[in-house]
């Protein structure tokens, strides 16, 4: 992402950001509140058509003008407000969407279960049966599938927005091995939290907002919590 800049109305909600994610790295988007943060990616899921700058994927530059060019471009996003809702399956919920149906009807069910218990495997949520309710999850379990959901479009670049916020510190031990995983499997993470403790866990490379600006972009290895609540507030 080079120089990119979203407005709302005349407010620079960001304001000349210019990141770069490679494959299996983790690149964590610090800021306090309304630094901007949520925003920037938005901009990367295809959400606000009308940001200005230039987003390119291995070279190749792609105008992100709606979130079905960005799923095709490899990007998913995980949203900070959970996305689940309503009385439908698991398995429907992993597809949304996506469903292989003809004339409106769902094709084949069983497939459907097979594929979803692929994608639950993959977030260690092999114990949960595709067919049972979203509602009938824990928190920490939609949460989860949410990540599967994003992983059923076979993303080369997965957005998480504030994923531990509904998570016991235990449940966040369990997310960041499965970040370990997608890492592995070459896939580019970008990772939002507040938390500093799970960034310096977590990430390899942390860039930290301010007031939708950049301030700084370091290595984990060569920066501390310290500096990076310096480039946060300022002080
Ligand atoms: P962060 O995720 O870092 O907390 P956001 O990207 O959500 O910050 O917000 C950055 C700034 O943009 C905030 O001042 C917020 O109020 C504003 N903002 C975010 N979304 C909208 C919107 N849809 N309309 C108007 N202002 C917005
Ligand atoms: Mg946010």
């Amino acid at each position: 992402m080079q120089h990119i800049v979203k407005r709302f109305s005349s407010f620079l909600a960001v304001n000349d950001i210019s990141i770069q994610v490679r494959p299996g790295e983790v690149h964590a988007i610090c800021g306090e509140n309304g630094a901007g943060k949520s925003t920037l990616m938005k901009v990367l899921a295809g959400e606000y058509p009308d940001y200005e700058g230039r987003i390119s994927i291995h070279g190749t530059e792609v105008k992100l003008d709606s979130p079905t060019t960005a799923r095709r471009c490899g990007i998913a996003i995980i949203h900070q407000e959970l996305g689940l809702a309503g009385p439908i399956s698991v398995a429907e919920n992993i597809f949304a969407g996506n469903l292989p149906r003809k004339k409106g009807i769902l094709l084949d069910r069983r497939k459907l279960y097979e594929d979803a218990k692929k994608y639950l495997g993959m977030v260690g949520l092999s114990y949960v049966r595709p067919e049972t309710l979203v509602s009938a999850l824990s928190q920490h379990e939609a949460q989860l599938v949410e990540i599967a959901k994003a992983l059923s479009n076979d993303p080369k670049i997965l957005i998480m927005d504030e994923p531990t916020s509904a998570l016991s510190r235990e449940e966040g031990k369990r997310l960041f091995s499965i970040i370990e995983d997608l890492k592995k499997r070459g896939l580019a993470i970008l990772y939002i939290s507040h938390f500093l403790s799970e960034v310096f866990e977590v990430s390899d490379y942390i860039t930290t907002m301010r007031d939708g600006r950049h301030v700084a972009t370091e290595a984990k290895t060569e920066t501390t919590p310290e500096k990076v609540i310096y480039h946060m507030v300022g002080k």
